[in-house]
Order: C-alpha cells, then structure tokens, then sequence
C-alpha cells in the first residue's frame, strides 16, 4: 500500500532580483513518510526562520517544491487534477496558529461550518448539516449548543482553535497540518487543545503533522519529532529520546532555554543569539557553524545524518563515529 504522504528530497528555494539574484533555501532535502494505515503525530519544530512554516505550504499544496516530490496516496500531489485534487483538498487539513483570522465577525460561527459542508456536498439536507456539525464540535469537546448561533466576539480564544479543528474534522481528514496552533492561545487552554489533536489522531484515525517552535507542546503530544534549522534536519527521532537526551548542540541549546517539563512555559522566547550576517545564506557547510560552541574544521562540510540509535539520528560531525543515515530513511527512525 502507497505510504499516506511521503516527501522525497524536498527543497524550496526562494529567488529575488533579476541580474543580481538572491536565492534563500527556506527548505533543505526534506523526506519523511507518514504511512495510510497507521495514524501518528509528528511534530516539525524549529525556531522562526526554519523552514517549517514553508514545509507547512508544501504539505497543503499551496506552493510547490524547487526540488523534490511530494507524494499523497502514491500521486505527486502537483499531478494532480479533478476528483483526485478534490479529494485531497478535503483530505489534508489545516489549522493554523490565529484562531481569528478565518473567523468573519459579521457571520455566526454556523456559517463557518456550513461552507466546507457546501462546498464539498456533504449533506444532501439542512437537518443532515446541522447533525455533521454537532457531531464535529461534539468530537472537539465543545457543547453545541454554547457554540451554535453565536458570533465570533462571543467565544474565547480556545473556543474558536476548536472550532478551526471541527471545521477540519467536518471533512473527515485524514491528515492535519497543525501550524503553531496553540501559540495564540490562552496557556490554561493550550492542553485541552492539544488534546483534542490527540484524540482526532487516537480516534479517529487523522495523522497530525504538528508544526512547533514549542517543544514543550512537542514532548506532550508527538511519536516522533523532527528538528529544523535554517531549512536543514538537524535532529530527528522518538521525541522522548531527543528531548530527554538532544544530541545536535542546536537541539541541546534549545533544550537548556526551558524548564522541562512545563507546559506554561514556551519554547523559543529565549532566542539563542546570532548576528544577521552570520545567519545569511551563504556558506556551504553545517548551517548551525557560526553559533556552535563545538565547531571543527571539518563543519565546513555539510554534516550528513549520523544514525545514533534505532530511534535518533542527528546532523552533526561529534557524532562522526557512527553510520551514516540517507536522508530518505529517515523515517525508519521515527515511531508511529
Ligand atoms: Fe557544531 Fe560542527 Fe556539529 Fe555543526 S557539525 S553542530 S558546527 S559540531
């Protein structure tokens, strides 16, 4: 069986100028594979500038790769047309970090829920509707009848992040890209949200890419856990494992800014320091070199993965004892 959503070498570079051109990697040689029959929550986390906010458009199809392919049910998701990109419209999901912004304040939260059912045909009647969003907003823990009829000044925060997740639900996904959505909430609602994202997954068979630059939220939610930075892996494995024990000198950096485990305090308000010219894009070798306290002549070459264990593989040349790891499988050592 074809995997769910499978990326192979996926690149994105972002070009400007016509005769002096600038070219930015924002995505470097990204693989991963998520498999159809085995529901998981993977969280991509990175600081601002990481990529995974550009790894988030490529996943929805609203930008395509510069290199690479990006494969859904075993079709390359450029390819494709008609029913299949119907399909896959209504299949792959998003909630994004602003519970506000998809919200109209002039129309009630109903009108909300009843565009995707139009839009996609999901009911043949207005009663048939109305009971696919009762059961959506049920499925997120919110009691219809405190949500229905009401404008949006009218909810909370965290009301309105789940009401984003039962629209999503309303079309039955079978993926959730979930970028940064509880960065905007109230911390006394973020574990109820990130609950809800676990029971879609446990109960509902949704696979959840949870795209982060909180890995507090990361440790409580996610399998597995990929580490982005500057567009490149850093680190990747069981998430237990990394944030327990990081490997990547960026990854430990991270870690050491928080105190672990606390779900109100996130990840990422303590930026770790670079100057603006030494975070260009220029340089051919390990991306993190002008901040590593660590650094070798030899990071002037770009690291490859190095397989730690059966469960984390980091990008870095202290680890330079161990086996190589292609890129490609990657996703070996990730837990489903
Ligand atoms: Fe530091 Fe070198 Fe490892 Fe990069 S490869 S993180 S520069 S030690």
């Amino acid at each position: 069986m074809a995997p769910l959503l499978e990326l192979r070498n996926v690149s994105k570079v972002y070009s400007r100028g016509v005769i002096n051109k600038v070219s930015t990697t924002a995505l470097n040689n990204v693989s991963l594979t998520l498999n159809e029959n085995e529901p998981t929550i993977m969280t991509v986390a990175g600081e601002s500038g990481s990529g995974k906010t550009t790894l988030a458009m490529l996943l929805l199809g609203f930008i395509t790769p510069t290199t690479g392919q990006i494969f859904y049910k075993g079709k390359d998701i450029t390819s494709l047309r008609g029913e299949e990109r119907m399909s896959f419209r209504r299949e792959v999901q998003a909630v994004f970090q602003d519970p506000f912004a998809v919200f109209n304040p002039f129309y009630s939260v109903d009108h909300l829920l009843e565009v995707p059912i139009e839009r996609f045909k999901l009911a043949k009647s207005k009663a048939e509707a109305r009971n696919k969003m009762v059961e959506a907003l049920t499925a997120v823990g919110l009691r219809p009848e405190d949500i229905l009829g009401r404008f949006p000044h009218q909810l909370s925060g965290g009301q309105r992040q789940r009401i984003n997740v039962a629209r999503a639900l309303l079309l039955k996904p079978r993926l959730l890209v979930a970028d940064e959505p509880v960065s905007m909430v109230d911390a006394s609602l973020r574990a109820n949200i990130l609950e809800t994202l676990r029971s879609l997954q446990r109960n509902h068979g949704v696979s959840i890419i949870y795209i982060t630059h909180d890995l507090t939220t990361a440790y409580h939610i996610a399998k597995s856990i990929i580490v982005l930075y500057r567009g490149s892996v850093m680190e990747a494995g069981d998430v237990d494992t990394v944030i327990k024990r990081p490997q990547h000198p960026y990854t430990r950096l991270l870690i050491d800014s928080i105190p672990w485990p606390d779900l109100n305090r996130r990840w990422g308000e303590t930026d770790i320091k670079a100057r603006e010219s030494e975070i260009s894009d220029q340089g051919t070798g390990c991306k993190f070199l002008v901040r590593c306290p660590y650094a070798m002549d030899v990071c002037t070459a770009p690291p490859p993965l190095f397989r730690l264990d059966d469960h984390q593989a980091t990008a870095c040349y202290l680890h330079a004892e161990n086996p190589q790891l292609s890129v490609d499988k990657l996703s070996e050592l990730l837990p489903v």
